[in-house]
């Protein structure tokens, strides 16, 4: 028979490497919780239409990259590819808008049917922010500064936060048509994907990672030169108000993200040791897609962190090191083990960390163990010590200030606990 594999660009997290997820997803928590940041979730699975309006039709995401299939009610469903359509589809589903600007975050699987490589799979992980109902060029400064904080607190090193702006709907129908008319004039220099998009999604043509197209781009007409004067008064704003809170960042003329419903600020966080998928961050003001869904125009800004490139960047710094038992508990022959079941659970009751040794072997091995586990103490219980009612305790720190060995009764539960926990 074959083995069993996982699919294509689904990816195990095993024991080894949880350590770092799990401090990634309690840094995250507790980050958003002092910035008055709500948590919220929505389900994996969504309506197919939920998606095709409002990532459109025009862009990868929607056009190769999405699970979709019928249920078994013939409806069509799509694992989710990215966070923020479910989360204003449940902002506009509940009324959360009508109490006020909500500030949300999510975080979870996110599906894309793309071509796995480092730090690019089929199933993925994202951490985001919504803010939505925030019109202001400081609130786009706060979400850009709430992803940078979070990344500082992590501890991750030599990021660059690239930024543009998309200007408004108008700004950008303008320098569409510049644009389209001057690649056409070009378009047998143009990369058969960029000449697709010059009828679907012209704009994503700056984002081609071609480079005969992107030599080409240094001399097309740019995005800034497209911006009415509020458009750019307000970038300005955004420019100065992250200046003035000390975060760096590098102006980017051609950065596009990859969904139609961004407008104004655009941004993205980026690492140079991550090869090819080197942002670990990307995000941008959508002030259309509220209302593109179907809810009362509302202004919106928001981000979502790449969990995979973050891991990746973070296991290059130090390991992190999982919690020592209190206490490894040796233990042999039939009645013992049965008694050093029992002691374990009480122990855990108390909200011990107890490791259970469950092998029968000899004890000098299940000392070695021990020794490994990293515990302060072992517990020693044979048939011997279960007769007498005692339980030998020993000290496997070098440092620990109380006697190295120390007989307890089996029954003095709150002395074991004292010791252990001292
Ligand atoms: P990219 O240009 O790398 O494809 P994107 O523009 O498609 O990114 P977004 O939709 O903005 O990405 O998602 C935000 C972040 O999620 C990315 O910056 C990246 O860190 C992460 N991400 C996106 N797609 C994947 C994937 N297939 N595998 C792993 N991480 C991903
Ligand atoms: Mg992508």
């Amino acid at each position: 028979m074959a083995k069993l594999q996982s699919l294509r660009g689904m990816v195990d997290v095993l024991p080894e490497q949880i350590g770092l997820w799990q401090q990634v997803e309690s840094t995250a928590r507790d980050h958003f919780a002092r910035a008055g940041v709500a948590e919220i979730r929505t389900p994996v699975l969504e309506t197919t239409e939920l998606f095709a309006r409002g990532i459109g039709e025009a862009t990868d995401v929607v056009g190769k990259e999405m699970y979709t299939f019928s249920d078994r009610g013939d409806r069509s469903c799509t694992l989710r590819p990215e966070g923020t359509a479910s989360v204003v589809r449940a902002a506009i589903q509940h009324g959360l808008l009508s109490q006020g600007p909500q500030r949300l975050w999510y975080g979870g699987p996110m599906f894309r049917y793309e071509r796995p490589q480092a730090g690019r799979q089929r199933q993925f992980h994202q951490i985001g922010l919504e803010m939505l109902g925030f019109d202001s060029a400081r609130s786009d400064v706060e979400a850009i500064a709430t992803a940078w904080d979070l990344l500082q607190d992590l501890g991750v090193q030599g990021l660059v936060l690239e930024l543009n702006s998309l200007g408004s709907a108008a700004d950008r129908a303008h320098y569409r048509e510049d644009l389209v008319a001057w690649l056409s004039a070009r378009e047998t220099l143009l990369d058969e994907d960029s000449q697709a998009r010059l009828r679907t999604n012209p704009l994503r043509i700056l984002d081609s990672k071609n480079k005969d197209t992107q030599a080409l781009l240094a001399d097309a007409p740019t995005l800034a030169d497209a911006l009415s004067p509020e458009s750019l008064d307000r970038f300005a704003q955004v420019c100065s108000g992250l200046t003035a809170l000390g975060i760096p960042f590098v102006l980017n003329p051609r950065l596009v993200r990859g969904l139609d419903y961004y407008s104004h600020t655009a941004f993205e966080i980026t690492s140079d040791q991550l090869g090819a998928q080197a942002t670990v961050c990307g995000g941008g003001r959508y002030d259309g897609l509220v209302e593109q869904l179907g809810g009362a125009s509302t202004p919106a800004i928001g981000w979502a962190i790449g969990l995979e490139r973050l891991v990746l960047l973070l296991s290059q710094l130090a390991p992190v090191t999982t919690d020592a038992p209190d206490l490894y508990l040796v233990n042999r022959g039939d009645q013992a083990q049965w008694s050093a079941l029992a002691l374990a659970r009480e122990l855990r009751q108390r909200g011990l960390r107890v490791e259970l040794d469950s092998s029968g072997s000899a004890f000098g091995k299940q000392f070695k163990r021990a020794d490994r586990s990293r515990s302060a103490w072992a517990a020693v219980l044979g048939d011997g010590e279960v007769e007498q009612g005692i339980v030998t305790l020993k000290a496997l720190h070098p440092d620990t200030e109380l006697p190295k060995e120390q007989i307890l009764k089996l029954t003095e539960i709150d002395q074991l606990v004292s010791i252990l926990s001292a």
